[in-house]
């Protein structure tokens, strides 16, 4: 089933505004995505109807609200196959997850003469709490690199297992290359040397879904502003047995059984990693926009997003003395590039004088702008409302752009 782009165009109020007098052309979605007006009405709704703080009132509000929040995890359990909502644990997105895990499973797990392994490619968050944590642990961070073309080198891996590694993380997809890695198999490597798995999902979950269960990952992180929900929200996944071990990462209301000042206990999965007064707003937002994704189809979604790829690549390299970075044969739908020497903050700032958004910079990951040896890329970004119509709009721009440098 194909998706009805002017009938999805018309469920996200933000895309009828215009920028400097011209029709927004919004493809900054690796940074963050709209939200549909279910999602917007559902935050609304809570807001003015429901709002109660969750799981200790013994009044009406309180028990609705608490319903609503345990419902949403389930709608994601089901969303990406975990086995139990006490493998979901809700975050304020997918930086938080990570630093829950780095700092939990290495106080548990790591100790000095320890390795992590993560890839050259990841975002700075699934590159500093690990840091963090082989600092205070005295651990040793390692990395497994990428070819020219963006593509893991997963040859140098099983080198790289030592017995010495204590768990590996890395991403789904690149948010600066778009490359979308073999995360089933580099599990499966990993757990033939009995080493877990974290995998950064926050630019796969939204292009081309997740079955934890079939990729076997030990723990998977995504944010609820990346997949047209709410910010400030997002979600860990860990499989039980993990969870189960690690100790809290936050102490606070909630995460607690019984408390004295001699001794605390601790609260079930997964509310032992939620202190304090959970986003349950937030919550209900994402498990919204996780239906609003499920009615049009994760599929309908991927199909329509490799279409504009496909048409983005060919358009853009069309013009003369732009580069791509990031050619790797399986994509999400982003692209980095290059014009000429044109710096990438001046592409930026007069695409947005036309009415176009995208982002410029390193995009948290400096490590890959340092592979390349560039400062930074121009990004453009595709969520499911985007068109072939736009991409002609950002072809005609950058002709613009090109003509006034030179
Ligand atoms: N990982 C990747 C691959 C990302 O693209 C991002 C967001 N740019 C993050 C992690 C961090 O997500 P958040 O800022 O929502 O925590």
């Amino acid at each position: 089933m194909s998706l009805d782009i002017n009938k999805v165009r018309a469920d996200f109020p933000i895309l009828s505004r215009t920028i400097h007098g011209k029709p927004l052309v919004y493809l900054d979605n690796g940074a963050t995505a709209q939200k549909p007006l279910r999602v917007l009405d559902a935050l609304d709704k809570m807001h003015r109807e429901l709002n109660a703080n969750i799981h200790r009132g013994a009044h009406f509000l309180s028990e609705q609200s608490t319903e609503k929040y345990e419902d949403a995890r389930e709608v994601i359990r089901g969303f990406i196959n975990a086995e139990s909502t006490r493998e979901i644990v809700f975050t304020a997105g997918t930086t938080a997850a990570i630093n829950l895990v780095a700092f939990s499973f290495g106080e548990k797990f790591v100790k000095a003469g320890d390795e992590v392994v993560v890839s050259e490619m990841e975002h700075h968050s699934n590159i500093v709490p690990w840091q963090l944590m082989c600092e205070r642990k005295g651990a040793t961070l390692k990395v497994l690199p990428f070819d020219d073309n963006g593509v893991l080198r997963i040859d140098l891996l099983p080198d790289l297992l030592t017995e010495k590694v204590r768990i590996l993380a890395v991403t789904q997809a690149s948010n600066s290359l778009g490359t979308i890695n073999p995360i089933k198999e580099i599990v499966a490597l990993a757990h033939s040397r009995n080493i877990p798995v974290l995998i950064d999902g926050a630019q796969g979950i939204h292009h081309i879904g997740v079955d934890v269960k079939d990729i076997d990952c030990d723990f998977y992180a995504f944010s609820g502003h990346k997949i047209y929900g709410p910010t400030g929200i997002g979600v860990l996944y860990g499989k039980e047995k993990w969870l189960e071990q690690l100790p809290p990462y936050q102490g606070g209301g909630d995460m607690i059984a019984t408390v004295t000042f001699a001794k605390t206990t601790y609260a079930d999965l997964p509310l032992k990693f939620e202190a304090g007064t959970a986003n349950y707003i937030g919550a209900v937002g994402l498990a919204e926009a996780i239906r609003y994704m499920q009615s049009i189809g994760i599929d309908a979604i991927a199909e329509h997003e490799e279409e504009l790829l496909k048409y983005a690549t060919e358009r853009l390299l069309s013009i003369p003395g732009l580069k791509i970075y990031g050619t790797a044969p399986h994509k999400v739908s982003l692209i980095s590039f290059l014009l000429n020497n044109i710096h990438p903050y001046d592409t930026g700032m007069i695409l947005d004088k036309l009415g176009i958004a995208v982002r410029t910079g390193t995009h948290c990951t400096e490590p890959v702008m340092q592979h390349f040896g560039i400062s930074g890329t121009v990004r453009v970004s595709f969520g499911l409302y985007n068109t072939t119509e736009e991409i002609d709009r950002l072809y005609d721009a950058l002709l613009r752009v090109k003509q006034m440098f030179e």
